[in-house]
């Protein structure tokens, strides 16, 4: 990574939004000067906030300031309360978050689930389920496949029995497509452990057959990496029966969809889980939009209960996705992982018959992992 700063725009929205954000940025650039980096991060609303400051959910100049930056840290957006004031399709999740995905061509969404051993309570599997904790990556395709797939219609049709509706969805992929949500999936695994099991229905579909083909094809170029394959349904079974087999799990988007809210539930709560969405790659740098799995919390913003480290476990995905800063990504999360073993909880992952934990505050959480950097 050469010296030049990092241009980050921090956006952080609404509900707990601001309040994460704040101690996701405090890391950040106590991360910057204690690894030897340099980042300029700029603010700009976005959200209601967005609407409230500029009177869009995405104010031209907060989409200027995206455009001139290197990534997007971002919080979360939507209040289901204020909903009804503006039409469907201004609202922030609309107006916002699918604008910054089409706009960024943003094409792999990465979603790391880890349950650290100290969080064992809150994994709904038994703890001889957990392993010594679990920790897997779900890499799932974002712009293809059956949501974005023409024809995609409901047209009216005459059967035998008499007049029906009927609902078409199409399932497509190119290899291209398939290309290149194949090597995130092997560079991210070679971060890692180094396994990857690939996801499809090759029994049954056409595109599985294709998906299959592609992974197996550009595995050669990662022969570090093994692979295998597996059938969804056994997927989503395995994931419940044996989660510690898995390492890096790549899946097309519906599938994707499906398995990471799966795999999410086994980490206990929202508010430990970062997601990375990926655009293209150009001199060494991957534009990337890094955000919390939850959204806003509207029921406990603005009171110090919000769990921050899943917005800066997302600072930690954009200094290795984005920016190729591995050492410091690492160091976040050895962080985040010492103040867990220490015993300190924020009230969505606190047990009270864990003798060992102590409850503190959003801003209690951000001092102690900078304390612990
Ligand atoms: P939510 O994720 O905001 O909240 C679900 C539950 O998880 C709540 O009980 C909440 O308190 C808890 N939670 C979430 N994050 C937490 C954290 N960091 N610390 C502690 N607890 C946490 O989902 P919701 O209530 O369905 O949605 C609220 C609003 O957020 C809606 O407007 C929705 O559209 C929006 N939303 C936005 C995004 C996004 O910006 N990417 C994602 C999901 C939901």
């Amino acid at each position: 990574m050469s010296s030049k700063s990092l241009k980050i725009a921090a956006l952080a929205g609404d509900g707990i939004g601001p309040e994460v954000m704040r101690e996701a940025l405090k890391v950040l650039r106590a991360t910057a000067t204690k690894s030897g980096f340099t980042v300029a991060i700029t603010e700009a609303p976005v959200g209601w906030a967005g609407i409230d400051a500029a009177g869009k959910a995405l104010p031209d100049a907060t989409l200027q300031l995206c455009r001139e930056s290197d990534s997007i840290l971002f919080g979360s957006v939507g209040l289901p309360d204020r909903d009804p004031t503006v039409p469907k399709e201004e609202r922030p999740e609309r107006a916002a978050l699918l604008r910054i995905r089409k706009e960024f061509g943003l094409f792999a969404n990465l979603r790391p689930v880890q349950l650290p051993k100290a969080l064992s309570h809150a994994c709904p599997l038994r703890p001889e389920r957990q392993g010594d904790g679990l920790d897997l990556l779900v890499v799932r395709e974002l712009t293809g496949g059956m949501y974005f797939g023409q024809p995609k219609k409901t047209e009216a049709i005459t059967l035998p029995t008499g007049p029906a509706q009927r609902a078409i969805d199409t399932m497509v992929y190119t290899t291209p497509e398939i290309e290149r949500i194949a090597h995130v999936a092997f560079q991210a695994a070679k971060l890692r452990r180094r396994k990857l099991t690939s996801i499809d229905k090759a029994n049954v579909l056409e595109n599985g057959i294709l998906w299959r083909e592609t992974v197996t094809r550009i595995a050669k170029e990662y022969p570090e990496v093994a692979l295998e394959h597996m059938f969804v349904d056994n997927a989503a079974m395995q994931l419940m029966l044996k989660p510690t087999q898995f390492d890096v799990v790549l899946c097309e988007n519906m599938f994707g969809d499906i398995l990471s809210d799966e795999a999410a539930a086994l980490a206990g709560s929202l508010g430990m889980l970062p997601s990375a969405s990926l655009g293209a790659t150009s001199s060494g740098q991957t534009f990337g939009f890094y955000e919390p799995a939850g959204g806003t919390a509207p029921d406990i913003a603005g009171k110090d209960l919000a769990n921050p480290i899943a917005q800066i476990l997302s600072v930690a995905l954009m200094l290795r996705y984005s920016f190729g800063l591995e050492d410091a990504a690492k160091r976040i999360e050895q962080a985040v992982g010492k103040v867990i073993t220490n015993g300190l909880r924020t009230g969505d992952i606190y047990s009270s018959t864990d003798p060992s934990a102590r409850r503190v505050g959003t801003r209690e959480m951000g001092d102690a992992i900078i304390a612990a950097l």
